[in-house]
């Protein structure tokens, strides 16, 4: 998969040369590169943005930076008649990102980040760029950050580790919270007792039929517990009838 990320402040983007998906990276299974906006500005100061037209308050990112940039980053793909990349447009007032859109967005060829700031980006990018990309604003949550780049961590770590090869063992993938509409049950390590308080004797009984039945009840306790909505979303088909009862 190729990523390219586009950001006033590239240096943000360093942790994506750590742990599994800088390894990724080396390995050459994420083809990820940092653009800086500045290098597609032309005047001397390098200006990436201006005042809002209406007024109000902060300062709105200037249209032709985004334009060169993005055509830089996927200009013959884009035109081209295959597939779009996908232009992720952290904000927001975006849809909000779930696992489920992280296994989508995993499917695809080429995926571009474009880091917010100020304001935001002029609405006429993302028109513009319609032509050419597939566009989706996306929000990590409905809270306001500074800018795109601490979203575009979590989106790519998120996507990043469902591109096969990434993580070692696949099927840490499959049990883990989101992947079934649950949330993950309770894991515990050596030692079996520590300070005073022991593993459930269950996942010491090397009973795989009553650990996967524990196991699964846990999720059910604590998806209700903690993310009513989620259960609540949950497909009754799914359900076997010891899970009703739990
Ligand atoms: N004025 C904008 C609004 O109210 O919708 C917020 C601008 S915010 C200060 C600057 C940038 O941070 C946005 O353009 C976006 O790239 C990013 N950002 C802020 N909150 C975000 C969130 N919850 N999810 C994704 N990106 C976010």
């Amino acid at each position: 998969m190729r990523i390219d990320v586009v950001s006033i402040f590239p240096e943000y983007l360093a942790a994506l040369e750590l742990s599994l998906i800088g390894k990724a990276r080396a390995e050459g299974l994420l083809d990820l590169a940092v653009h800086d906006l500045r290098d597609f500005t032309t005047d001397r100061h390098r200006t990436v943005d201006d005042t809002p037209y209406g007024g109000g308050a902060g300062m709105v990112m200037k249209p032709e930076p985004w334009a060169q940039a993005l055509e830089a980053v996927a200009g013959d793909e884009a035109a081209g008649g295959g597939a779009r990349p996908v232009l992720i447009v952290p904000s927001p007032a975006g849809a909000v990102f779930t696992q489920a859109m992280a296994y989508e967005l995993a499917e695809e060829k080429h995926l571009v980040f474009a880091c917010g700031r100020y304001e935001g980006i002029d609405e006429r990018v993302l028109e513009w760029a319609r032509d050419r990309f597939d566009v989706r604003p996306v929000s990590l949550g409905d809270y306001v950050l500074n800018g795109g780049e601490v979203a575009v961590l979590a989106m790519v770590e998120a996507v990043g580790r469902l591109v096969p090869g990434v993580v070692g063992n696949p099927e840490s993938l499959v049990e883990e919270s989101h992947s079934d509409g649950l949330l993950e049950y309770p894991v515990y390590t050596k030692p079996s007792a520590w300070r005073e308080r022991a593993v459930p004797d269950i996942l010491l009984s090397g009973n795989h039929g009553k650990i996967a039945r524990f196991r699964r009840d846990e999720q059910l306790r604590r998806t209700a517990a903690r993310r009513p909505d989620l259960i609540e979303k949950l497909d009754p088909a799914s359900l076997d009838k010891a899970d009703r009862a739990t």
